[in-house]
């Protein structure tokens, strides 16, 4: 195998990894990020970003990201279009494996995210992809003028639901309290829409259909009593989980499997740093994500430097 020696190794290439590998990169360290096949995160699946300073008009994640991928490479950081395999951290520098080279680095930013939560209900994963899907952005497009419904109170629902008023007939939000977690302004915007309907109080109980999706069954969680949303597309958005396989039993973590960082970005392996979702239980915000990949990666230099 073929070895690279990096100053700086960011796994992940959402706002927090590229903006780490800026900073790295601007600070002269030699800095790669492992973006795996499509760089941008998350935030590739946004369609309107009304909330990133300095856009006064609504952008597209995919046309933030891809300023964000070419100013980190104008900087000179390296973007490798792999997927990290495995990762040593017991001695530095550590030992990353991608895309069948083994490259050596000396700090690492993980910045791998977080993504979708599903439901768990048997009949959601046989009609993964057949009518239930977990991105909107994706898969809305293919229900013009139908029924969806989207399932979820919070903010990735909220927007979940007024995209699909895009091209959707109807939207059907299913929340299981009496009451929207998502922002008050996205609140405004779905109780303003005359394609939406609110069903709080209800859970998703079963999803019907032998080959594609034809109805989701749904139950009200104080009655019991059932309704059927007869619905060819159903969007579920109920949270996120961290992409943190790689570095179990490696690094330390929260039970949820959130990276465990000190105020500093440092994880428990020293010149080991998070930033962004994958140690973020609380914001999970493009800006906040940014935010913490540039201090992560102004420590990792300012630990290079101490060496
Ligand atoms: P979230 O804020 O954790 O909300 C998840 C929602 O799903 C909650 O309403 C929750 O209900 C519900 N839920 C969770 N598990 C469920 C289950 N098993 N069955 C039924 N419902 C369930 O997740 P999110 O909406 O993906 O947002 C994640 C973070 O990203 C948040 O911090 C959010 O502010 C941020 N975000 C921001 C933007 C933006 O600013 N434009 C866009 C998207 C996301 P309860 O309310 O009862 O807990």
């Amino acid at each position: 195998m073929e070895e690279k020696i990096l100053d700086m190794a960011v796994i992940g290439a959402g706002p927090a990894g590229l903006t780490a590998a800026i900073y790295g990169a601007r600070g002269g360290l030699e800095t790669a990020v492992f973006a795996g096949p499509a760089a941008g995160g998350q935030l590739l699946q946004t369609m309107d970003i009304e909330n990133f300073p300095g856009f006064p008009n609504p952008i597209s994640g995919f046309d933030l990201m891809t300023k964000v991928i070419n100013q980190a490479k104008r900087l000179g950081a390296s973007i490798i279009s792999e997927d990290v395999k495995d990762i040593s951290v017991c001695c530095s520098p550590f030992k990353i494996k991608a895309g069948g080279a083994e490259y050596s680095a000396k700090t690492v930013v993980i910045a791998t995210g977080a993504q979708a939560k599903w439901l768990g209900l048997p009949s959601e994963a046989k009609l993964t992809g057949k009518g239930v899907s977990g991105c909107a952005t994706c898969d809305g497009f293919f229900y013009k003028g139908k029924e969806v419904c989207v399932i979820g109170g919070g903010d990735t629902a909220a927007e979940d639901a007024l995209f699909l008023t895009k091209f959707a007939g109807k939207v059907y939000l299913v929340h299981r309290r009496d009451q929207l977690r998502a922002a008050y302004i996205l609140q405004q915007k779905l109780k303003s829409n005359p394609k939406i309907e609110i069903i709080y109080d209800h859970v998703a109980d079963d999803f019907l259909g032998s080959d594609k999706l034809e109805a989701v069954v749904i139950k009200n969680v104080k009655t019991n009593g059932k309704r059927t949303l007869q619905t060819p597309g159903a969007f579920i958005a109920i949270g996120h989980t961290p992409n943190t396989e790689l570095f179990k039993g490696k690094i330390k973590m929260d039970d949820e499997g959130y990276i465990l960082v000190n105020d500093k970005y440092e994880t428990s392996v020293a010149g080991i740093y998070a930033a962004g979702d994958v140690c973020d239980r609380v914001y999970k915000q493009a800006i906040v994500a940014a935010g913490s990949g540039c201090m992560a990666s102004m420590n990792a230099i300012k630990y290079l430097e101490m060496k």
